[in-house]
C-alpha cells in the first residue's frame, strides 16, 4: 500500500516536483509525474513544492472512524509538534477534543521519546568509538535503507519515539487500536503496515485538523500549562541529543535538512566522525519543520514554532513509566536498496542524440526536466523514469525549427519584428515581394527599410491585437492584402501579407473591359436613335406630301367640267 496518493488529472508537468526529489523516485510517463514507492523516501518535497497540490498522502482517518464506529478503541499518541501546530501551552485541550472525537484515550509521544534516549544512551555506551546515528527520522532511516544500505549498520537499531510509544500503549491499554499523530508523511511508513511494530494507523496534524473542523471540534488553548519534561525537545532541532545524558570521550553532532544528513551519511561509510554520536533530522528544524508544518501554503515560521514548543521541555523531567520496563527496543533496518543496472555508454549516447545532444557542447545541464545533468536524464530516461519529451530547450528547438519550417513554405509573406522596430523574422514569400535575395540584408534592421513602420506603430498604440488592410506598394508595384498581429505584451509584432497584384490586374482588366462595352453601347444607342430620328423624320415628310397628294386628288374629284366646285 502507497502513503502518497498522485492526482493524476490536476499534473501539469511542470517536473517542480523532479527537481526537488532528492533520490528521483518519481516517473514522468506520458506526461504524468507518478511516485515510486519503492525509492521513495517520504521527505514530501514533493508535496510541498507542487504547484498543482497534485499529490496527496493517503489519509487513513475514514478506516479510524469506521473502527470507532464499530466500538473499536482508539487511542491516540500524540507527537510534540502538536505544541507548535496548535499553539497550546499543555496537552490536556488536544486530549479533551481527540476524546470527542471518539478517541478512548490520548498520550504523549514524548513517552516514548524518553524511551528511545535511555536505549540511545546505552548504545552510545557501547559504541566503542564507532559513530552511531540516531534513527528516529523515518526519512533518514528510509534513504539508508533504500540508497545507502552501507550506512545501516551505523544507524542505532533502535525503535522509533512512535513505535516505542506504540509498544508502551498496547501494554497500558490491551487490545487497543494505536493512532499516531504525525508531523510528517514518512512516519506513516513506520506503522504495522510496513514494519511489525509501531502504531497500528498514522495520521497527520494537518489531518487531524481536518477532521476537527468537520466534527466541529476545536482545540482549546486556554489550557495550563504541562510540567515541562526533556523528552517533549525531541522535536526540535538537537532535542534528542538534549534529552540525553553526555558521556565523557565521545563527540555529539545534530545535522539538518537531507542534503547534508546525506553528506555525513557518505562520510561515516567512509570512516569518518569516529567517536561521534549524531542526531539526524531530514527536515531543517526537526520534526517542527515537517510536511505538514511547510504543505498547504501553511505560514511557516521555524523560530516560532521553536518557541512555542521550548517551554514544554527546558529544565524538564523524566516522565515515570512504569509500564516501559522489559519491552524489546530494538529494530530491524532492511536493505531495501533496488539494484539499477547501467546501460552501455553507447545505450546513454542513442537517448542523448534522441533529445538533440550529439556533443558534449549540446548538453547544457540546464536542470529544466528535474535532472542534474542531461547524462542523469538520459539513464532516467533508460531507466523508464523520464520521456524524452521532458528536455525543455530540445523540445523548443524542435518546435522552432518546425515553425520556421512552416513558415518558409507559407506561401504568404511574413514578417515579425520586436518592439525596437526591428525585423527578426522574414520567410521566403516576403522576400520575394520586397525583392531580398538574402535575408541576412534586413533581419535586425530597422523594419522602415522596406515598409512603411506606420503601420506597425499604430497596432502598438491599438487596444485591439490585430487588425487589416489592403494596399498598393508603388515602390515594388504590389498590392497586398495585409493582417497585423501581435502578442498581448507588444514586443512581437507580425504581419502576414497576401500578394494579389495578379487577382487585382485581372479585375482592373475586366472593369476596363466593361467600360469599353459600356462605352460602345453608348455609340450603339446614340446611332440608333439617329438613325431612328432620320427615318422618323423622313416618314413625317412623305405623310406631309401624301397629305397634300391626297387632298389635291380629292379636291380634282370634286372640280365639275366648268372647273366649278359641285
Ligand atoms: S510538481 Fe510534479 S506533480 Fe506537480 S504539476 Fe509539476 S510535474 Fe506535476
Ligand atoms: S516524498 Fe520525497 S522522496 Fe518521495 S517522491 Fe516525493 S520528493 Fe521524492
Ligand atoms: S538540456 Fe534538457 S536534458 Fe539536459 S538538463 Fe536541461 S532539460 Fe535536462
Amino acid at each position: 500500500m502507497d502513503v502518497l496518493r498522485f492526482k493524476q488529472a490536476n499534473c501539469k508537468n511542470c517536473y517542480k516536483c523532479v527537481r526537488y526529489c532528492p533520490v528521483k523516485s518519481i516517473r514522468v510517463y506520458q506526461g504524468q509525474a507518478q511516485i515510486i514507492s519503492n525509492d521513495c523516501i517520504l521527505c514530501g518535497n514533493c508535496v510541498s513544492v507542487c504547484p498543482q497540490h497534485a499529490k496527496e498522502d493517503i489519509s487513513e482517518v475514514d478506516e479510524i472512524r469506521t473502527m470507532m464506529a464499530d466500538g473499536k478503541r482508539m487511542i491516540a499518541s500524540v507527537d510534540s509538534a502538536y505544541l507548535a501546530y496548535f499553539n497550546t501551552p499543555g496537552f490536556s485541550g488536544v486530549r479533551e477534543a481527540l476524546k470527542r472525537l471518539g478517541f478512548f484515550d490520548a498520550r504523549e509521544t514524548a513517552e516514548g521519546a524518553q524511551m528511545v534516549e535511555r536505549q540511545l544512551e546505552s548504545l552510545a555506551r557501547q559504541a566503542d568509538g564507532r559513530p552511531v546515528i540516531s534513527s528516529g527520522c523515518a526519512s533518514i532511516v528510509l534513504y539508508a535503507e533504500k540508497h545507502l544500505p552501507e550506512a545501516l549498520p551505523f544507524l542505532a537499531p533502535v525503535l522509533s519515539p512512535m513505535q516505542a510509544h506504540a509498544q508502551l500503549l498496547r501494554r497500558a491499554y490491551p487490545g487497543a487500536q494505536i493512532v499516531y499523530i504525525s508531523p510528517c508523511i514518512a512516519k506513516k511508513a513506520e506503522t504495522t503496515r510496513f514494519e511489525s511494530t509501531g502504531a497500528d494507523y498514522c495520521i497527520t496534524l494537518d489531518e487531524l485538523e481536518e477532521w476537527l473542523k468537520d466534527a466541529g471540534v476545536s482545540v482549546q488553548s486556554d489550557v495550563p500549562t504541562d510540567a515541562p519534561h526533556g523528552a517533549h525537545g525531541y522535536v526540535v532541532n538537537g532535542g534528542v541529543l538534549g534529552g540525553m545524558t553526555r558521556l565523557q570521550g565521545l563527540d555529539y553532532l545534530y545535522v539538518d535538512g537531507l542534503d547534508d544528513c546525506i553528506e555525513v551519511l557518505k562520510s561515516v561509510v567512509d570512516g569518518g566522525l569516529q567517536g561521534t554520536f549524531i542526531e539526524m533530522s531530514a527536515c531543517h528544524g526537526n520534526c517542527i519543520g515537517g510536511t505538514v508544518f511547510r504543505h498547504k501554503n501553511r505560514k511557516f515560521n521555524l523560530l516560532e514554532s521553536r518557541r512555542r514548543v521550548e517551554h514544554a521541555f527546558l529544565s524538564g523531567t523524566d516522565y515515570d513509566l512504569p509500564e516501559a520496563e522489559g519491552i524489546d527496543m530494538t529494530r530491524a533496518l532492511k536493505d531495501q536498496h533496488l539494484m539499477v543496472d547501467t546501460p552501455p555508454e553507447s545505450v546513454i549516447t542513442g537517448i542523448l542524440r534522441k533529445m538533440g545532444k550529439f556533443s558534449r557542447d549540446d548538453e547544457l545541464n540546464c536542470g529544466l526536466c528535474g535532472y542534474r545533468t542531461c547524462r542523469d536524464k538520459a539513464l532516467a530516461v533508460y531507466a523508464g523514469r523520464a520521456e524524452v519529451t521532458m528536455c525543455m530547450p530540445y523540445m523548443k528547438e524542435r518546435a522552432e525549427n518546425y515553425s520556421e519550417k512552416l513558415i518558409n513554405v507559407s506561401p504568404e509573406g511574413i514578417i515579425t519584428i520586436d518592439k525596437e522596430l526591428k525585423v527578426t523574422q522574414i520567410n521566403k514569400a516576403a522576400c520575394r515581394i520586397f525583392n531580398i535575395r538574402d535575408t541576412a540584408d534586413i533581419l535586425g534592421y530597422p523594419v522602415s527599410r522596406i515598409m512603411d513602420e506606420y503601420d506597425f506603430v499604430r497596432l502598438m498604440s491599438m487596444e485591439e491585437t490585430q487588425y487589416s488592410d489592403q494596399v498598393f506598394l508603388a515602390e515594388y508595384s504590389v498590392y497586398l492584402e495585409r493582417i497585423f498581429i501581435c502578442d498581448p505584451e507588444r514586443t512581437l509584432l507580425s504581419c502576414i501579407m497576401r500578394d494579389v497584384t495578379q487577382a487585382r490586374q485581372h479585375k482592373n482588366q475586366v472593369q476596363k473591359a466593361k467600360l469599353r462595352a459600356a462605352e460602345l453601347a453608348d455609340v450603339i444607342i446614340d446611332n440608333q436613335l439617329r438613325t431612328v430620328h432620320e427615318i422618323a423624320s423622313l416618314l413625317g415628310e412623305t405623310a406631309a406630301e401624301t397629305k397634300v397628294a391626297v387632298h389635291d386628288l380629292k379636291a380634282a374629284i370634286l372640280l365639275d367640267e366648268d372647273g366649278e366646285d359641285e
